[in-house]
């Protein structure tokens, strides 16, 4: 469903993306894991084209990612993004937030919208929230509500950025259940994360990224309990 062939990235003199080579299967669980500056997020952002490539190309469901214009708008739309910060619209409700994009983009009718991020809301567990502004949430409400967001646009693919490290501890279950859920659903899910056990129980598949590269990706099983490369054993001695 996403394939990125021999994709290069620098920033300046800095390569943050050497020769990725990965292809996210439909329905697949993707969990990428790797020490801090080795180009996870980058390499999210490039999949909508947040960030561009120097070299390389980078297709989803068969279609290249366009440079730009309505195309890239079209692709773009396809693929859910929730980062760590929470990024809802400050001044608009929990029900404009996720109702929003569906009239602009998906040019949905506002009754429609409005009955669909409904339910959404309360498919995350925060029906109860839907007239309230963000900062009246929780960090975990807002992040759910991040993910309703995202889904209503009925995206092909969700990717996620580190959704529960500005969490509480008390409310990373919450946001994690979620996830877990879409999982069990048949989303198709990229997912960078601290998060260990989420990793064992959800990924199909994990993803091991250092200075640029895909050093390692094994089922997670495999991966954990018996990691092939130096960098990756060392990096689990320092966070299991
Ligand atoms: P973390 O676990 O800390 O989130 P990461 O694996 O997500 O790290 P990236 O955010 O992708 O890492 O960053 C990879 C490298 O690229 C880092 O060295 C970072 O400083 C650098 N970098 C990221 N964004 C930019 C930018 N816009 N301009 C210049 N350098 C950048
Ligand atoms: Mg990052």
């Amino acid at each position: 469903l996403v394939v990125l062939a021999d994709v290069n990235k620098h920033f300046g003199a800095l390569h943050v993306l050497q020769d990725i080579n990965l292809t996210i299967h439909r329905g697949e669980v993707v969990v990428v894991i790797g020490p801090s500056g080795s180009g996870k997020s980058t390499l999210c952002r490039t999949i909508n084209r947040l960030e561009t490539i120097d070299s390389g190309t980078i297709a989803i469901d068969g279609r290249a990612l366009p440079a730009e214009g309505r195309e890239l708008a079209r692709l773009r739309a396809d693929v859910g993004m929730v980062f760590q910060s929470f990024n809802l619209f400050a001044h608009k409700t929990v029900l404009q937030n996720v109702t929003l994009g569906q009239v602009k983009v998906r040019r949905r009718g506002r009754a429609d919208a409005e009955e669909r991020a409904r339910a959404l809301l309360d498919r995350v567990g925060v029906a109860n929230q839907a007239d309230k502004y963000p900062a009246q949430l929780s960090g975990g409400q807002q992040q759910r509500v991040a993910i309703a967001r995202a889904l209503a646009m009925d995206p092909k693919v969700m990717l996620f950025d580190e959704p529960t490290s500005a969490l509480d501890p008390e409310m990373i279950n919450e946001v994690l259940e979620v996830m877990q859920q879409l999982a069990r659903e048949g989303m198709t899910m990229v997912v960078v994360t601290h998060e260990m056990g989420f990793a064992r129980s959800a990924a199909d598949r994990v993803v091991f990224m250092a200075d640029g590269r895909i050093v390692e990706q094994a089922e997670p099983h495999q991966f954990f309990d018996n990691p092939r490369s130096d960098r990756a054993k060392d990096f689990l001695s320092k966070i299991l």
